[in-house]
């Protein structure tokens, strides 16, 4: 049987400083941080996955903060917004808390019949409130401020942009299982059945417009959820064989990866639900040390003196 993708899984980003990050995600926005561990493959950097309690797939947005690295441009070959579902009347709460904190925040509108409301965060990211046509159910992380009438409840949707969609439209439909839902002049909303939230990939085509520049502000990669390692194996194969190149299976220690480029130049990646953040911290305490994988652990005394202190 051929497979489907489960929807998102996470998708990841690049940040300036790392305190500014946390402060926003998980003081403004009211997300658990639910991993503090650093890049795999740059360790002198953190790696910070904030999501819903127990770090759901559909839920989980990370970051890589580098300090120095510079503003980055949102453009074509990106991922360039992301949607977080939230509860019907909230975001006039959204709006008024995004006054308070001085979040930069642009008009709530309407688009394919649902409210949202725009807004960066401290390095410029793009993301949108979005109140769904059916109300997601998902239980959100509570916090002291954001209380469950508007916490988010993961993942909406994400927008890549493009110079023409179709070649990215193929990867979609053929092979992951999306099918195209419906159009608003130059915005393409797929979605896939398989699950309930987080399942929608809006394309927006615009020709001519700039590559995106990947530094702070802009996201890395999106990924997609498979419930486990046989199903993405399946989904190796059919990618090679459109003569796309992919990666080996990675061991990332919450999740097994695979990553490509898709044609429209966005990087994607294929993430298992196995073994999950609760692999080595209790639920009750995850996000709350720091974690390193075991080629790394060696490292630890000069990485805990080395990365920048987060309170
Ligand atoms: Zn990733």
């Amino acid at each position: 049987m051929k497979h489907k993708i489960s929807g998102l899984h996470h998708i990841t980003a690049i940040a300036g400083n790392a305190q500014k990050n946390f402060d926003f995600y998980t003081k403004v926005l009211g997300l658990r941080l639910v991993k503090k561990t650093v890049n795999f493959d740059d360790p002198g950097t953190y790696h910070f996955y904030y999501g819903n309690e127990e770090g759901a797939a559909g839920t989980i947005l990370t970051f890589f903060p580098w300090e120095n690295i510079g503003q980055g441009q949102a453009g074509n070959g990106q991922a360039t917004e992301i949607g977080y579902a939230v509860p019907e009347g909230s975001l006039e709460f959204w709006t008024e808390r995004f006054k308070q904190h001085n979040v930069n925040f642009g008009e709530a509108a309407e688009r394919f019949g649902e409210h949202y409301l725009p807004f960066t965060d401290p390095d410029g990211l793009n993301i949108s409130l979005i109140v769904p046509k059916v109300a997601d159910i998902r239980k959100p992380w509570e916090t002291a401020e954001v209380k469950q009438d508007a916490a988010t409840k993961g993942f909406h949707s994400v927008t890549l942009s493009l110079d023409k969609i179709d070649d990215t439209a193929r990867i979609l439909t053929d092979i992951f299982g999306y099918s195209l839902q419906s159009q608003e002049g130059n915005r393409y909303r797929f979605a896939v059945d398989t699950v309930d939230n987080a399942n929608i990939v809006d394309l927006l085509e615009q020709p001519g417009t700039s590559r995106g520049r990947n530094a702070a502000g802009t996201n890395h990669h999106v990924a997609f959820r498979v419930p486990n390692e046989e199903v993405q194996m399946a989904f190796r194969e059919e990618i090679q064989s459109k003569n796309l190149n992919i990666t080996p299976k990675i061991d990332r220690d919450y999740f097994y990866s695979l990553y490509f480029r898709e044609p429209g130049g966005v990087l994607f990646e294929i993430a298992t639900d196995n073994p999950g953040f609760t692999v080595d911290e209790p639920l009750n305490e995850l996000g709350t040390h720091l974690k390193l994988p075991k080629q790394h652990e060696q490292l630890r005394n000069q990485l805990e003196e080395f990365l920048p202190k987060i309170k």
